[in-house]
């Protein structure tokens, strides 16, 4: 026996293996894997160069624990190693500078284990012992078994094997029994090795027999050698994909659309990534793109080598040229890296383009599920922009599907105001705002449906691209004033009855939120009262919903408009009821009002004239009093007109009829307005 010093710098490596590794105890397994396929495809490409002659026999690795013995082995039937390469690969392990990089990835495992290649000493954070026993595909090799009890000191003698290959026996510490459990092994197995390309073997397959589950004699394979992004994508058909796609992920929907990535310059990558078909947040979250390398999984978060907006798509990537053992920030500003993510980015795009012009019916169809990731990157890559504007769809409230340029062309000629704007109106909720979208559809305009979850930050950023051109929602104004054409009609409404109606009606809205009476003289078929919210207060508002920094709008009340039109039989009536009512009472007022407010006029423009100090305290006090008294008859005033709108079922029925087009009328005022409604009858 020969006993001798592992070539490290550093004073122990094994502590830090142990406490700097932590975290990712598990990738040992998958470090261990990786070198027996390694092996096993050395072996393959020697025979196929007619360096090995003959047979190569059964090349399965198996994984195996024995739970009295404590160890876990892996076995392979690959090159192996002589005594020389044992020492080369094994015992010379350079570690320069180690301390600095150390300190500096201490959290990141896969970082330290690639840099220095110390992919088969992982297996130090989970063993009190670890031995290899190897024997080299060469002639007249002899078995060699390595020993080792994390020190540096090793242990190396002549030893027994059957046969070619490497076996790798753990002797699990303390705290790393788990790894004797066979349901871990497995889920280990299956998260890193499933798309090996050596087949695996992982126990016996079982079978129930007479209501016993049974052992075979037959292998349980753990893998697919031949995963379906190896594959050309001419020998596939789409079952294929949405099986693979079930393969990867537990979900009973097929996804949308499938893309096969197949790059070989300037870089090398394969892939196939898939729109999901989203139910909710969560499945968007759970199942993520699948990064490998060499076909070991290496990570699911692939944020910084896809865009971000590719990031919400399911799928794998697999390529050799993506440094995956450094940080994340490195990665961001690799060149490789970049080029990688504008390539996906284009081929998705191009992807869609072929699609939608292959086949539109289908592209309508899934138009719905696929909005919210077209959206994403249109918002956020630029140049997906630039290509998704060709196929880019919106959607109308009757279900019908334009693109951009279809959608201009059709709203041209009835839609452009008298500034030469070309007018998109929107609904966000069909349901709610179904009498403004009917109020325009009869008008002869088109309305937008746009209820999607990013449709607010995408109308934002569509209006800036667009050429003279604004959005509004279709509730943001009466519909004359939506799309202003011409100068509007008179109001049969004199000023004085209007001011008069105002605290009418102002005294009967709900005082939840802020409401201005305002008047427009809208045909006599339009509705009597209308309630709208400004389109720039409302998007402000929901920018702030959605987090987007507006906190100011969003702690404002709501506030809204309540559109009276001045042309409306039944406004006209209310005006009429009230002349009747109380007509006379404000007349009385009026005429006490106006020799007051006459002689304050006079007294005011008097002391404006003066500087303050020239005005007698007899002068002042004169106006205090006349103030007060204008006042006290002014609230009389709107204390009748208070009292004559609280009477009046009309004014609260016609309030409460604009509230409920708007989805603001609930609870209790909704059963008195049902009740009213049949007094009414
Ligand atoms: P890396 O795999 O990154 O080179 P490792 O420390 O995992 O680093 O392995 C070092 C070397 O040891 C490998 O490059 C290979 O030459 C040899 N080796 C490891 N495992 C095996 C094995 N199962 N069969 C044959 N050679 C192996």
């Amino acid at each position: 026996m020969q006993t001798g010093k592992i070539g490290v710098t550093t004073e122990n490596i094994f502590p830090i293996i142990k406490k700097f590794l932590y975290s990712d105890h598990e990738i040992f397994l998958r470090e261990l894997i990786s070198n027996a396929v390694d092996a096993t495809q050395k072996l393959r490409t020697l025979s196929n160069m007619g360096d090995i002659k003959g047979e190569l026999g059964d090349l399965t690795i198996r994984v195996s624990v024995d739970k009295k013995k404590n160890t876990l082995t892996v076995s392979d039937s690959g090159i192996g190693m002589t005594e020389e390469e044992i020492d080369k690969y094994i015992n010379q392990i350079a570690l320069s500078s180690a301390e600095d990089f150390l300190e500096k990835y201490k959290n990141q495992s896969n970082a330290i284990i690639g840099h220095f290649g110390l992919g088969f000493y992982s297996s130090f954070m989970v063993s009190e012992k670890v031995e290899i026993i190897t024997k080299s595909y060469r002639k007249n090799a002899k078995t060699v078994k390595w020993s080792c009890s994390g020190t540096p000191e090793y242990a190396i003698e002549e030893s027994e094997r059957e046969g070619r290959g490497t076996d790798i026996i753990l002797y699990l510490d303390k705290e790393s029994k788990e790894f004797l459990e066979e349901s871990k092994i497995s889920s280990l197995l299956r998260k890193y090795c499933r798309y090996l390309p050596v087949e695996i073997a992982f126990g016996k397959e079982k079978e129930w027999k007479d209501g016993k589950e049974v052992e075979l004699e037959k292998d349980k394979i753990i893998n697919n050698t031949n995963p379906l992004w190896t594959q050309k994508p001419a020998d596939l058909k789409d079952e294929d994909y949405n099986k693979f796609y079930h393969d990867l992920y537990p979900t009973v929907e097929d996804p949308l659309f499938n893309i096969h990535l197949n790059v070989d310059y300037p870089f090398n990558l394969t892939g196939i990534l898939y729109f999901p078909r989203i139910k909710n947040n969560i499945e968007i979250q759970k199942n993520k793109i699948q990064l490998y390398c060499n076909q070991v999984f290496v990570t699911d978060s692939v944020e910084g080598i896809v865009p971000e907006f590719l990031t919400l798509l399911h799928g794998v990537l697999d390529s050799p040229d993506i440094p995956l053992n450094v940080s994340r920030s490195y990665l961001q500003s690799d060149s490789n890296v970049k080029k990688i993510s504008s390539h996906i980015t284009k081929k998705v795009a191009d992807r869609l383009a072929e699609i939608f012009k292959n086949d539109r019916e289908q592209f309508e169809k899934k138009w719905d599920d696929l909005k919210l990731f077209i959206e994403y990157g249109m918002i956020s890559e630029e140049k997906f922009y630039e290509k998704a504007q060709k196929f880019s769809l919106l959607k109308n409230t009757d279900g019908k599907y334009f693109t951009f340029e279809e959608y201009q062309k059709l709203i041209k000629d009835q839609q452009t105001d008298k500034n030469k704007n070309l007018v998109y109106l929107y609904a966000t909720n069909a349901e709610e705002q179904h009498s403004f979208i009917d109020a325009a559809k009869t008008k002869g305009y088109d309305v937008l449906l746009m209820d999607g979850q990013l449709d607010t930050h995408f109308i934002n950023h569509i209006e800036t691209k667009f050429k003279d051109s604004r959005f509004t929602r279709v509730d943001a104004d009466v519909i004359d004033k939506l799309i202003e054409k011409e100068a509007s009609k008179e109001s049969k409404l004199t000023a004085d009855q209007q001011n008069r109606l105002t605290p009418v009606f102002q005294s009967q809205l709900p005082k939840k939120a802020n409401y201005i009476v305002t008047y427009e003289s809208l045909a006599e078929s339009d509705n009597p009262l209308v309630i709208t919210q400004s389109e720039f207060m409302r998007r402000m508002k929901d920018m702030s919903a959605l987090g987007g920094g507006m906190s100011f709008y969003g702690e404002l009340p709501d506030s809204y408009n309540l559109v009276v039109n001045g042309n409306h039989p039944l406004v006209l009536r209310i005006s009429n009821e009230l002349e009747e009512k109380v007509g006379k009472d404000l007349s009385k007022l009026n005429e006490k009002i106006k020799p007051l407010s006459e002689n304050k006029a006079k007294l005011d423009k008097d002391a404006k004239d003066k500087k303050e100090e020239e005005i007698k305290q007899e002068e002042k006090d004169r106006i205090e009093e006349l103030t007060k008294k204008i006042t006290e008859l002014e609230n009389k005033k709107d204390e009748k007109l208070k009292k004559f709108g609280a009477e009046n079922k009309l004014v609260k029925q016609l309030i409460d009829l604009a509230l409920l087009a708007n989805g603001q009328l609930k609870g209790e005022e909704l059963t008195k307005f049902v009740k009213r409604s049949i007094e009414l009858m």
